[in-house]
């Protein structure tokens, strides 16, 4: 029997100690509630949902649907915990948070192999941390201050951020393609990106609609501090009506081949995966609302039926540059023994926090009963969340939700309502062919 220290009660730390104590070994689970909060925390219970009570959709045409039913095979205890307390919500799973969150307590508390510890760590080198065979840490986005820290000591201050800001990504499949281009600035033969142009009076009716639309209000910890690499899509347009024409939308370098001429501005569009599925709005950071990104950034010619995997956000987050900081198995190359999971690896969500601890517990625990596990293929939604995690950017790296765009592409070309269908089926039995050749019965 293996001992393993998780450090955080949340939703990747609860998922972490149930898989490595029903398969036998003893964890100690520190949680530094109720004594110290992070700012968004209330409540005293583990897995805590700090916001929504949505778990989102479900059913295999959504790349989050298939991530619970691979959860839910695997075994999870927060999936386990959400349909014990599930809320009428229509297509999407919602949970009661508070009976959600004492379901997953006293499944955790009562369990022989797991001591619940409120305490906070504030180091990796903390005395309890010691004598264990790994420590996982999953304190989350807003882990406390000395624990970050000590983490950013370990793996380099350039390599830990404490702040997210994300443009929307969108698929290839729904680009008008009667309005848009290949081609970056004085390059037409470069396909890593694609040209929404613009004309005046297109690019003025985008600029008023930015300025109208509704934005998230930041909450009381999360400072306005925006960097001027990052500047929400909105502030800059904000600065005057032809900042946003001479900064990321300006036109210099395009020809339109439609019309032979330069547009007025441009919106780019940079690949965002290997097989060009999916690309994102350069400089499209945003506090918009996420249906005033939907109507407002389907505005852009070419745009009009965008389909958008990831919508934009700018939020307080501590995350690391996973595929610098991480090996295969999500343990620090500069620590090795301690592993991380949850948020603070650079996924983004609750069920991809906890799909990752999940992935974190089993595989320790497959490996101190000296059994292999390889990864899920990138064709199922945690094959693709943890390849998220493993692939060099050639940009910044940046978190990510689970979305079809981690995936491969599909072979075929088809329409749309049928794509979603064709990455569902792939993905459920890439999974089944998957969990047949690793056989966690054994
Ligand atoms: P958490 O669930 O935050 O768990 C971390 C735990 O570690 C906490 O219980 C904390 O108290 C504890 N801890 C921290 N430091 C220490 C320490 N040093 N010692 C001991 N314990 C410690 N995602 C969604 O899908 N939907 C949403 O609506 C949503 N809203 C969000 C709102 C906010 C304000 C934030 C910050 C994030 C939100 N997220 C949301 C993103 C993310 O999915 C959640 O934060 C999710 O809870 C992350 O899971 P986790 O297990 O990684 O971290």
């Amino acid at each position: 029997m293996a001992k393993v220290s998780i450090v955080g009660g949340g939703l990747a730390g609860c998922d972490a100690a149930w898989q490595l104590a029903r398969a036998g070994h003893e964890v100690i689970l520190f949680e530094m509630k109720p004594d110290k909060r992070s700012e968004a925390h209330t409540e005293d219970g583990l897995a805590e949902l700090v916001c929504s009570n949505s778990f989102r959709a479900t059913g295999p045409a959504a790349a989050i649907g298939l991530l619970k039913e691979e959860m839910r095979a695997l075994g999870s205890l927060v999936m386990e915990a959400a349909y014990a307390t599930q809320v009428p919500a229509g297509g999407a799973l919602a949970v009661d948070r508070t009976l959600f969150s004492e379901y997953i307590t006293a499944k955790l508390e009562s369990h022989p192999r797991v001591t619940v510890i409120r305490k906070e760590i504030t180091s990796l080198d903390a005395g309890e941390l010691a004598g264990n065979d790994a420590v996982v840490i999953a304190a989350g986005p807003l882990a406390s201050q000395e624990l970050t820290e000590s983490i950013m000591a370990a793996v380099g201050d350039e390599r830990l951020y404490f702040y997210d800001a994300i443009a929307p990504i969108i698929s290839r499949d729904s680009v008008n393609f009667d309005k848009a281009f290949w081609g970056s600035r004085w390059k037409p033969e470069d396909d890593d990106y694609l040209n929404c142009p613009m004309s005046e009076e297109e690019y003025k009716a985008f600029v008023a609609a930015l300025l109208e639309g509704e934005k998230v209000k930041p909450r009381d910890f999360e400072k306005e501090v925006h960097f001027e690499a990052c500047l929400p899509v909105e502030a800059m347009a904000e600065r005057g009506e032809m900042t946003l024409a001479f900064g990321p939308l300006k036109p210099v370098g395009f020809v339109d081949p439609k019309t032979g001429e330069r547009p007025f501005a441009i919106v780019q569009l940079r690949t965002e995966n290997k097989d060009k599925t999916a690309f994102n709005l350069v400089g499209f950071q945003t506090k918009l609302k996420y249906p005033e990104q939907k109507r407002i950034f389907r505005m852009i010619p070419g745009l009009e039926n965008a389909e958008f995997l990831r919508l934009g956000s700018i939020h307080r987050n501590t995350y690391v540059n996973a595929p610098e900081v991480l090996d295969e198995s999500l343990q620090l190359r500069a620590r090795p023994g301690f592993y991380l999971a949850g948020q603070i690896t650079g996924v983004e969500g609750y069920l991809e926090s906890a799909a990752c601890g999940l992935w974190v517990g089993l595989s320790l625990a497959r490996r101190f009963d000296d059994l292999s596990l390889k990864n899920p293929p990138r064709e199922t939604a945690l094959g693709a969340l943890l390849g998220h995690l493993a692939d060099k950017p050639d940009k910044a790296f940046q978190p990510s939700n689970v979305n079809f765009g981690l995936m491969p592409g599909l072979e075929k070309k088809m329409k749309k309502k049928f794509r979603k269908e064709a990455y569902g089926q792939r993905a459920q039995e890439a999974f089944r062919v998957w969990l047949e050749q690793v056989d966690l019965t054994n």
